[in-house]
């Protein structure tokens, strides 16, 4: 087995380009075994890789960050993907020490007060706890495509992620947000009731609103911020432009 390092980028992008989906996923399983995971927040790409993983029995850690501040749709998505596929799908939740002196010092809502304190709790409930779900792993698999952002135009399917030593796959990079639907349907895959809702990213309940008509795929996540600064670190340290970032996760 390879060691994950900067370098299989490029050979990487040029063996696995023109892969459906699950053959990416299969192929990067086997490249790295017992090494590679997929972060799921329950939102529609992450139902439709879920899905591939679970039917295909891929070798395939699925985990998720439960930051306590999920919608009860997500907890709901959650369940319902556990009873139609029968896998464990890992939480990761944030230290309690940290989120106890977080509403110590600040209270339940900080994150509305200025962008550090909406920085410090993402990094509390989100941030570390996937430092602790990516280490000693060497791949990593996300929902992202290319047309949630305009600056994820600048990313690729596979991408070296520096800040956590691993190598980020998307499999889903090129498919079109009806692709994802028409996959959902043709599959019975259960989806966040949200989605019907005008949510489309969805992250935690209180930072997350539905969007009109019209609006960026990401501008109902932080949407009392500024665009520059509406990251929350999960996908912020791969090796390029940053990105306006998804929670992946969640979230
Ligand atoms: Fe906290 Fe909001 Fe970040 Fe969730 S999205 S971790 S509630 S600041």
């Amino acid at each position: 087995m390879q060691a994950a390092s900067v370098s299989l980028v490029p050979d990487l992008r040029q063996q696995l380009a023109g892969l459906s989906a699950v053959e990416l996923l299969a192929a990067v399983a086997t490249q790295f075994p017992g090494t590679a995971v997929f972060s799921t927040s329950f939102g529609l790409e992450d139902q439709i890789i879920t899905h591939l993983i679970f039917e295909h029995n891929l070798p395939i850690k699925v985990f998720t960050l439960d930051t306590a501040r999920n919608f009860q749709e997500t907890y709901s998505t959650w369940n319902k993907t556990l009873l139609r596929y029968g896998q464990a799908i890992a939480p990761y939740f944030p230290q309690q020490a940290s989120v106890e002196q977080l509403l110590l010092e600040k209270g339940p809502n900080s994150f509305y007060e200025n962008v550090d304190n909406r920085k410090e709790c993402c990094g509390i409930r989100k941030v570390e706890p996937l430092r602790r779900a990516l280490a000693g792993q060497q791949a990593w698999f996300t929902g992202i495509r290319a047309e949630q952002s305009a600056n994820r135009h600048d990313m690729h399917a596979v991408e070296w992620d520096a800040g956590h030593q691993l190598i980020k796959f998307h499999p889903l990079f090129d498919w079109t947000f009806e692709q994802c639907w028409d996959f959902v349907h043709a599959h019975s895959i259960p989806f966040n009731p949200l989605h019907q809702q005008g949510f489309v990213s969805i992250g935690c309940a209180p930072c997350t609103r539905a969007i009109k008509a019209g609006e960026d795929f990401r501008a109902g996540r932080w949407w009392w911020e500024d665009q520059s600064a509406k990251e929350c670190g999960l996908h912020s340290t791969h090796n390029g432009p940053d990105p306006v970032v998804e929670p992946v996760l969640a979230n």
